[in-house]
């Protein structure tokens, strides 16, 4: 059995309990789909959590899982999850899809792939109050998070790992993100990038799946990377941890975006 068949069958298994529907999303023009999953109260601020974009770093597909296995979600919340968005990638170990393509650069103008397009409208019937993508670094040896503007949830998830002895990446200057993004487009901070939206949108060829969440007006959006240095065990501790630590600080009344 290919992972993807062992993700789907888990979570198909999961069909049956309550506040709990697992769909597939098809891609136009390709013959695949997407898992999507609804959990919880349809009318509680609704969080959005993906994982898999790059299919070489499946740490979050798993961590997802786990966290909806063992009900470990605030229950103050509906979430929409993406558990793999991309799919074919992580049947074949690689970054991109089966077309070769990095589909995180692929997110601007309504979705230039198959996955975005179907991620993207999918995604229209809902106002997110927060959204969280799973990656891993390959090259880090800690736990790092990009954040958008002047938020302080990625801060509290490095006092969440500090706390667990996990370890955090240093991020100095030096440091490759392996992102083509210019010094000026973002500050470097312990365990966390933050990022300057319109500078972003300017450097990078195409759209991440991050950016369009934030375009679209969600005032909290993380890009979350486990330290690909790090034992697959703990990897999924320290994007469960980053999880369970901003749904802890989110507050239902915080619908308005985050301003400098
Ligand atoms: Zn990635």
């Amino acid at each position: 059995m290919d992972p993807y068949q062992e993700l789907e069958g888990r979570w198909k298994a999961l069909r049956g309990r309550a506040d709990l529907q697992v769909r597939e999303v098809a891609c136009v023009g390709v013959a695949r789909t997407l898992l999507c999953v609804e959990l919880g109260p349809i009318d509680a601020p609704a969080v959005a959590l993906s994982a898999g974009i790059h299919g070489d770093e499946p740490a979050g597909i798993w961590t997802l899982l786990d966290l909806v296995e063992q009900g470990e979600l605030d229950t103050r919340f509906s979430y929409r999850l993406w558990p793999c968005t991309n799919p074919t990638g992580l049947v074949s170990g690689t970054r991109a899809s089966a077309e070769g393509v990095d589909l995180n650069r692929t997110f601007g103008r309504g979705g230039t792939s198959p996955e975005a397009r179907a991620i993207l409208t999918a995604n229209r019937d809902r106002k997110f109050l927060a959204s969280l993508d799973l990656h891993e670094d390959r090259d880090a040896a800690g736990f790092y998070a990009y954040e958008y503007g002047t938020g302080t949830l990625a801060k509290a998830i490095i006092e969440a790992l500090d706390r667990r002895a996990l370890p955090v990446q240093a991020l100095e200057r030096e440091y490759d993100l392996g992102v083509p993004l210019p010094a000026e487009a973002m500050q470097l901070e312990r365990g966390c990038v933050r990022v300057d939206p319109v500078r972003e949108g300017e450097a990078l060829s195409g759209f991440s799946y991050s950016l369009a969440m934030l375009r679209r007006g969600v005032p909290h959006v993380l890009t979350l990377e486990a330290a690909g240095l790090a034992s697959p065990e703990q990897r999924r501790r320290m994007l469960r941890e980053a999880v369970l630590t901003v749904l802890a600080r989110l507050h239902l009344d915080d619908l308005s975006p985050v301003t400098d």
